[in-house]
This record gives C-alpha cells, sequence and structure tokens, in this order.
C-alpha cells in the first residue's frame, strides 16, 4: 500500500476542545506516521488528498449496529435463503462506511465468518466485534417462536441458537456462543420493542442467571453487554456485572447512579425509536401495529430519563441500531446525544474514543494520533459547530480504513 499525504485539514480529536488547525498527516503502512504543521513533509509520499481546509476526525465506531440485518422482519426469515443475509450485509457494510464508521461493535448475527472477511479486506467494511448470537430467555426479545408454531430462529453452522434458561442453561448457552469466537457477550435482558409477546418494561434472566453468564465470560476475559429497557432489569444487570446498558429506556436517577459509580457504559440508541416512528413500518409487516405501540410508550419517556443519566455521570457509547434502520444512518445518533445534554465533543467521544476505550482498543483507534492505526475521515462542516452535520453522508467526503481510502479519493 503506497504511503498518503494528507496535505491542509483541521483535526477534531475527541480530547482536544480546539481543533489543530492546518495539520499535514502523514500515513504509511496503515498507521499515522506523523502529524505535521509544515508542508515540507509531503516529499516522498506517493498519494495525496488535499484536504481543503476540511475536518479530519477519527474513524467513527458504532457501538450498536447489527450488520446483517435488514429491519428484522420475520416474513425475511421466512422467504430469504441463508446465503442472501451475506449479500445483504456487503452492501450494509458498504454503507456503514461510507457514512464515517470505521468500527463496528456488532450486537447481534454477525458472525465469525463476517469478520474474517472484513480482516481479509474482501469487501469494504468496518472492523467488527462481534457479539454472534445474543442469549435470550424462552419466550423473551429475540425468541423467535411465533404462537403460530412457526419458529424464526435462524440456525447454521458457526451460529448457535440464542435461547436458554436456568443456571446450567445459560452456562451451556453462554459456552456454546463462546465456541462460536465472539469478542463479547450479548444479552437480552429484557422486553424488546421488535418482538412480539414481550413488554419493554419487564426484565428477563433472573439475577442468579445474570451471575452466571457474567462469571463464564470473565473467565473468558469477555464483557457482557445487555439489551435492557426495564428499570428493574438495568439495576440487576448492573448488580451483576454487566458492563453496557443498551437502549436503558426506563432508566432512572438512582440507577444512573449506580451505573455512574460501577463505570458501566450506557448505549441509548435514540435515533433508531425516531426514525421508526416518522417511517413506521412496511405495510407487509404483520406486527407493525403492536411494534408502533410500544415505541410510541417508549420514545415518550425516554429522551427525559436519558437526559437524568447523563446528569448523574453515566458514560456513554454511540450507537444506532442500523439494522432495524437503514444502515449509513449511523451518525445520526450524534444529534440525538445533544439532545439529552451532551456536549458535541462529548457525543464525538461517545462515537469513537469511548467505544475504543470499551475494547482497550484506545490504543489502536479511536483518535488521530501518531502510531495509531490511520482510520479516519475526512468531513467538509465543522461537526462541533454544526453536530448533525456528521449524519449526513455527503458531508463525508473521504474514509480511510488502516491506511486504505475506501471512499471518495480526491487524488492527485
Ligand atoms: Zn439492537
Amino acid at each position: 500500500m503506497p504511503p498518503i499525504y494528507i496535505k491542509n485539514v483541521n483535526i477534531i480529536n475527541p480530547f482536544d476542545e480546539e481543533p489543530l488547525d492546518e495539520r499535514h498527516v502523514v500515513i504509511k503502512d496503515g498507521k499515522i506516521v506523523s502529524l505535521h504543521t509544515d508542508e515540507s513533509a509531503i516529499y516522498g509520499s506517493h498519494v495525496v488528498i488535499d484536504g481543503e481546509d476540511n475536518y479530519l476526525l477519527p474513524g467513527f465506531i458504532d457501538s450498536h449496529a447489527h450488520v446483517m440485518a435488514n429491519g428484522f422482519h420475520k416474513e425475511d426469515t421466512m422467504k430469504n435463503p441463508l446465503a442472501l443475509h451475506f449479500y445483504n450485509a456487503v452492501k450494509n457494510m458498504k454503507d456503514t462506511i461510507d457514512a464515517g464508521v470505521t468500527t463496528v461493535r456488532d450486537c447481534g448475527l454477525a458472525d465469525i465468518g463476517v469478520k474474517m472477511a472484513q480482516e481479509k479486506k474482501i469487501f469494504p467494511a468496518p472492523k467488527l466485534n462481534i457479539s454472534v448470537k445474543p442469549l435470550a430467555i424462552t419466550g423473551g426479545h429475540f425468541d423467535f417462536f411465533l404462537n403460530s408454531g412457526f419458529d424464526m430462529e435462524l440456525n447454521y453452522p458457526g451460529f448457535p441458537v440464542g435461547t436458554c434458561d436456568g443456571v446450567e442453561g445459560v452456562l451451556k448457552k453462554t459456552r456454546e456462543v463462546i465456541r462460536a469466537c465472539p469478542d463479547f457477550i450479548k444479552i437480552m435482558a429484557s422486553g424488546g420493542i421488535l418482538s412480539p409477546y414481550t413488554s419493554p418494561e419487564v426484565s428477563q434472566f433472573n439475577p442468579k442467571e445474570l451471575k452466571t453468564i457474567v462469571d463464564e465470560a470473565k473467565n473468558n476475559r469477555l464483557k457482557v453487554v445487555a439489551h435492557c429497557h426495564s428499570l428493574e432489569g438495568i439495576e440487576k444487570c448492573a448488580k451483576a456485572g454487566i458492563k453496557s446498558i443498551e437502549h436503558g429506556t426506563f432508566i432512572d436517577k438512582k440507577t444512573s447512579q449506580l451505573l455512574a459509580k460501577k463505570r458501566i457504559y450506557l448505549t441509548p440508541t435514540l435515533i433508531v425509536h425516531h426514525t421508526l416512528i416518522e417511517e413506521g413500518f412496511p405495510s407487509w409487516d404483520k406486527f407493525a401495529d403492536d411494534k408502533t405501540k410500544k415505541l410510541k410508550e417508549v420514545v415518550k419517556i425516554q429522551k427525559e430519563n436519558i437526559a437524568t443519566a447523563y446528569e448523574e455521570g453515566v458514560k456513554f457509547l454511540m450507537g444506532s441500531d442500523c439494522g432495524v434502520i437503514d444502515h449509513g444512518r449511523n451518525l445520526g445518533e450524534l444529534k440525538y446525544l445533544v439532545d439529552v445534554g451532551l456536549s458535541p465533543l462529548e457525543a464525538i467521544q461517545a462515537g469513537t474514543i469511548e467505544g475504543a476505550r470499551f475494547f482497550n482498543q484506545e490504543n489502536q483507534i479511536g483518535s488521530i494520533e501518531e502510531g495509531k492505526n490511520a482510520d479516519m475521515i475526512i468531513v467538509r462542516k465543522n461537526p462541533i459547530d454544526d453536530i448533525g452535520s456528521l449524519g449526513d453522508k455527503d458531508n463525508v467526503l473521504t474514509v480511510i480504513q488502516d491506511g486504505e481510502i475506501l471512499k471518495d479519493k480526491p487524488i492527485f
């Protein structure tokens, strides 16, 4: 790979209050080699990108997406041949890259084969930290058995069934998922919006089951991440040692304080609910009415509750839940994070360095620093002045991952 020289950009790092103006960046062997204030470093470089006084940011990390999902419609599971899910994912991942996301914490469905395909750079895709298959209780969110008698559960080699109950059952299932090579364990600790027969207010998995999953994951040096809307569920998860709460809709002040004290992340995925309400579900979706009803209840209270969590000092991760909504909308979440109280820079931190810290990858990704992987994006507008601009794909001019230009090439 030829070295790249990016001239004349303003660098926005997640920990700098002010941009580093008019810098010149040298990339070699996939790494950021040096950041210069003068242009002389251009000598010897082969590929030159003129940054045109635009803004250079680290590639974003979406901590909650599903690259293998396209709406989670049960009807799709009935009609799609298995291979189609994977070919769809190729496009999903290109859309994710084009949006400025170079790493994804995949909260369910991407398996080790998808991760390997990215590592082999077979097609443009975000780097993946995968959970493979979320654990769910019988009758809970992500148990795909319908009262019609049809089971919509997808199951193939390397992709285990996720339902499990009881201490022995969850231990065995955690081990089965670990055998499938995850980077973290994902569980469904409350009912959900997209699943029939469950209520987001009801917690799922009892404390003994939660503790068993967390202990087994810990033994394998893996963190556990929980989908959880329910207040009671969030508290149970926090006490059991879960490291990241997804959605967190019904969180209150007391539980927020518990999360802050235990340094548990919250990934509120605000954009997904807003988008689903605005755009609705396709008319052929037989579960559309039920989903819309639950959604309206959730959105009513979520903003206020998540704002409370922010005020109480909970650390946030940026997650879009793309896969439920169209891929490529990932950075639209930043605007909603600012709506609940984060500063634009804090929202950028949630979407970059904090996402890296969750996996102890902060020495490799999450900021523009010498020695780190060259995962970066160039955008036209200053996101500190207009955080919503990051949600506009056309504003993302260039995407580079490991020193490879994956989007638009203003090359000379
Ligand atoms: Zn999700």
